[in-house]
């Protein structure tokens, strides 16, 4: 069973590179851009699932996280990401969240049809974040955001497809509970290529070489140790790992 995997470029963020490592080990006070990517991915009979889906809107980036410059053009739409691939929001029946953070989960409505699967303890934590306010970014929503919250557990309630630990979606396609790591119910989806096995990795890893290859985890994380066990986990299973918010996924992801 081999499924084909195109990234979609969702939008662009101006962060610390901070984020990429460790923090506490880290001096480096610089800043970039970074891509918000989501996944399309289209099984052998042609059916489109898609992972992630980027923001809901990049001024409550700033307003609301307390982030730096974050921007989507009208070819970043989710929308017009998925016409490059001839695929109509209406089309795709699966829409899986790696996690809740607002750069994943902001545009769930935008997918019409889809049943929308997310770990359960993500929604509890998106729901009741531990971020204090006093915390110069992501403050007390910790990069939840709540209006994402409010519409998965009211208009679109019907549609969300709660799963708890891992699980076999579709042949093929397993998502896997990395409990702690850089959320408390962050998944990552293994998919079964031509390639071999590509980890969606949300952003338990934010630069291969780094995180996976040198063993230093990024700089958010809920449990160090859980954080740690996740990416050598990760670097084991897969022979391909696909982070969200690295340039380099927009070529290595297109698999098929
Ligand atoms: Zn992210």
């Amino acid at each position: 069973m081999n499924w084909r995997i195109r990234p979609l470029l969702l939008g662009e963020a101006e962060v610390p590179n901070v984020l990429d490592v460790f923090w506490s080990l880290s001096t480096d006070r610089g800043r970039s851009s970074v891509p918000i990517l989501g996944f399309l991915l289209i099984s052998p009979g042609g059916e489109p699932v898609v992972v992630d889906c980027g923001m809901r809107d990049p001024k409550r980036a700033v307003d609301v996280h307390r982030l730096g410059p974050h921007a989507c053009s009208p070819e970043q739409s989710l929308h017009a990401q998925l016409a490059l691939h001839g695929v109509k929001p209406a089309d795709v029946k699966t829409l899986i969240l790696t996690h809740l953070h607002y750069d994943h989960a902001g545009q769930c409505a935008q997918l019409p049809s889809a049943r929308i699967v997310v770990q359960r303890t993500e929604l509890m934590a998106a729901a009741a974040p531990m971020g204090p306010s006093a915390l110069s970014i992501g403050g007390k929503s910790l990069f939840y955001d709540r209006a994402d919250v409010a519409e998965l557990v009211d208009p679109l309630w019907d549609r969300v497809d709660l799963i708890e630990g891992d699980v076999t979606l579709l042949p093929g396609l397993d998502c896997v509970l990395y409990a702690d790591s850089h959320t408390p119910g962050h998944q990552c989806i293994y998919v079964q290529t031509a390639s071999g096995t590509a980890a969606i990795v949300g952003d338990i890893a934010r630069k291969v070489d780094l995180n996976i290859g040198q063993a230093i985890p990024p700089g958010i994380y809920y449990d160090l140790e859980k954080m740690r066990r996740a990416l050598a986990d990760i670097g084991r299973r897969a022979g391909v790992v696909l982070p969200t918010h690295d340039w380099d996924t927009m070529e290595r992801g297109k698999i098929g």
